[in-house]
């Protein structure tokens, strides 16, 4: 197969701000690193979180998340290891494994549970929250599984492995595309020293999160488990992301959706009365 050309970038985004994620546990107490927090809603918008988790003690993660609602937002689960079967107040249940992943919209609500169907072994991977227009936040609750093999994939010069879980890369369409948020979600596989770019709206807010390896972007060092926010300097098209060895990256990019942010744990809403009316319905049984 041919390598996919890239388009030629005059210049790389720079690293706006390095993150060192929280250590942190949730669900029954599976152990992880919360790497997009509460305090770069904003700055990211439309991101609301991203769940970093990977251990290869049971423990960490064995009695994962059992029944809990979300409404207002989509949950996009990427598994790099391990099984995690989901159930919801629906009647559906499919189950993740490795490279699979789960891309649900809560909308008006769901109750589900995330549960590892592993007893031993690794279990890696990400879960990343992207908030809905207001417009949509009541929508009717959605959700695909998508395996492994279901992920485009493509190589782009210097042998690098590009899987395009959202959005487009290189003229190749991903898993999904959503049309007022414009995500890109790459999984990026570097060979030892070599480059990849990806193209990125100027609008676009972004970030990288190296889970493997260490890279450079723009003369700033990105270490394993570091997030990079990336600047957003008008005309520079993109950015320029070089290995230091090999490395493993994840790429994220959105169009903000400049509407206003109210979070209540596992709601997110535009105004405060919207989210007594979560509570409200839960309560109710008027949720899901
Ligand atoms: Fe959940």
């Amino acid at each position: 197969m041919n390598p996919t050309a890239q388009a030629p970038l005059n210049q790389s985004r720079s690293i706006e701000r390095l993150i060192e994620g929280i250590a942190t546990s949730d669900g029954a107490g599976v152990k992880l690193t919360r790497v997009l927090t509460g305090k770069l809603q904003r700055r990211l918008d439309p991101f609301l979180m991203l769940d970093a988790f990977g251990s290869d003690d049971p423990d960490d993660y064995i009695a994962g998340f059992p029944d809990h609602p979300h409404r207002g937002f989509e949950t996009i689960t990427y598994m790099l290891a391990g099984r995690m079967r989901h159930r919801d107040s629906a009647g559906h249940e499919g189950l993740l494994e490795s490279g699979g992943m789960q891309w649900m919209t809560a909308g008006r609500g769901v109750i589900h549970s995330e549960i590892p169907e592993q007893k031993d072994g690794v279990m890696e991977g990400f879960q990343l929250w992207l908030n809905l227009p207001a417009k949509n936040k009541m929508a009717a609750p959605w959700y695909r599984d998508f395996a492994s093999l279901d992920i485009p994939e493509y190589v782009a010069e210097g042998n690098v492995t590009v899987r395009v879980l959202a959005g487009a890369s290189n003229g190749v369409a991903g898993a999904i595309t959503r049309e007022d948020t414009e995500p890109l979600y790459l999984d990026i596989h570097l060979p030892a020293d070599a480059a990849f770019s990806a193209a990125l709206p100027d609008t676009h807010n972004a970030f990288v999160y190296v889970y493997c390896g260490a890279v450079k972007i723009a003369g700033t060092r990105v270490e394993s488990q570091r997030m990079g926010i990336l600047s957003n300097a008008p005309d520079v098209g993109g950015v320029t992301i070089t290995a230091e060895g090999e490395a493993r990256v994840i790429l994220v990019a959105g169009k903000p959706l400049h509407e206003p942010i109210v979070q209540y744990g596992p709601f997110v809403m535009n105004t405060q009365e919207e989210i007594h009316q979560a509570l409200d319905d839960m309560r109710n049984g008027r949720l899901a």
